[in-house]
């Protein structure tokens, strides 16, 4: 399993280097991406923890200020980066375009897109939420090549589901996912959205489910050693 932990706008630099401490003592078979904030990535240290960023610049590099590169990022080790996540793309007002091309510079760069998918609550209640991801794969993958393709690891997080303690029930995770694998049947695909240590026990029942990123649990280590235990 993918386990990617999106720390977001959190952690100074003193309190960055206690959790590096604590995150590198928790044990587990599977995969763990820290994404850390921009500030903390030079601060990163693990043997066994992957390095991630929450984000990159949708331009390759030049007169770009406050912007960071693909390739800036690759000089200081990060083999992962999320794209589109739902507080970007709200916040920031980032588009599928942004994220079109933010892709193409993280695969030059050898870096893997974590791509973020996911329907707000109006959508789900349209009945709009698969073709809302549907349009969102498909505008940021559709020119790729197949060896690129496959270095794309998706997130589905619905958008009401995001730090709310809502979420979605495992029939309705289960159809995001088999409309999502229908088409991308051989990308890894995470769920994103409230999930937590006590959660974990029923969405294991769902066996389509790659791995999990994780916003407010990445912070609490206790927590999220519980969680790992139970994976
Ligand atoms: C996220 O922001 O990607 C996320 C999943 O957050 P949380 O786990 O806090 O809902």
């Amino acid at each position: 399993m993918i386990i990617a932990l999106n720390n977001k706008c959190n952690l100074t630099k003193e309190e960055f280097l206690t959790y590096m401490t604590k995150l590198n003592e928790i044990q587990s078979k599977h995969t763990i991406i820290l994404c850390p904030s921009f500030t903390n990535i030079n601060l990163y240290s693990s043997n066994s923890i992957h390095l991630g960023a929450q984000n990159v610049s949708s331009y390759e590099e030049g007169a770009y200020t406050g912007e960071i590169s693909a390739k800036q990022l690759k000089k200081l080790g990060v083999e992962y980066c999320i794209v589109g996540h739902s507080e970007r793309r709200i916040y920031q007002k980032e588009t599928n375009t942004d994220i079109k091309y933010k892709i193409t510079h993280l695969l030059q760069e050898n870096i893997r897109p974590i791509l973020c998918i996911g329907e707000s609550k109006e959508e789900r209640e349209s009945k709009m939420a698969d073709k809302v991801i549907l349009q969102e794969l498909e505008s940021a993958l559709s020119d790729l090549k197949k060896e690129d393709l496959n270095k794309i690891i998706i997130a589905y997080e619905p958008i009401w589901a995001i730090g709310t303690g809502f979420i979605p029930n495992n029939d309705e995770i289960e159809e995001m996912f088999s409309i999502i694998k229908q088409k991308y049947p051989d990308n890894p695909v995470l769920y994103g959205g409230s999930v937590n240590q006590n959660n974990i026990e029923e969405l294991k029942k769902i066996s389509s489910i790659d791995g999990y990123l994780l916003g407010g649990l990445s912070l609490k280590i206790n927590e999220l050693q519980t969680f790992v235990n139970r994976l």
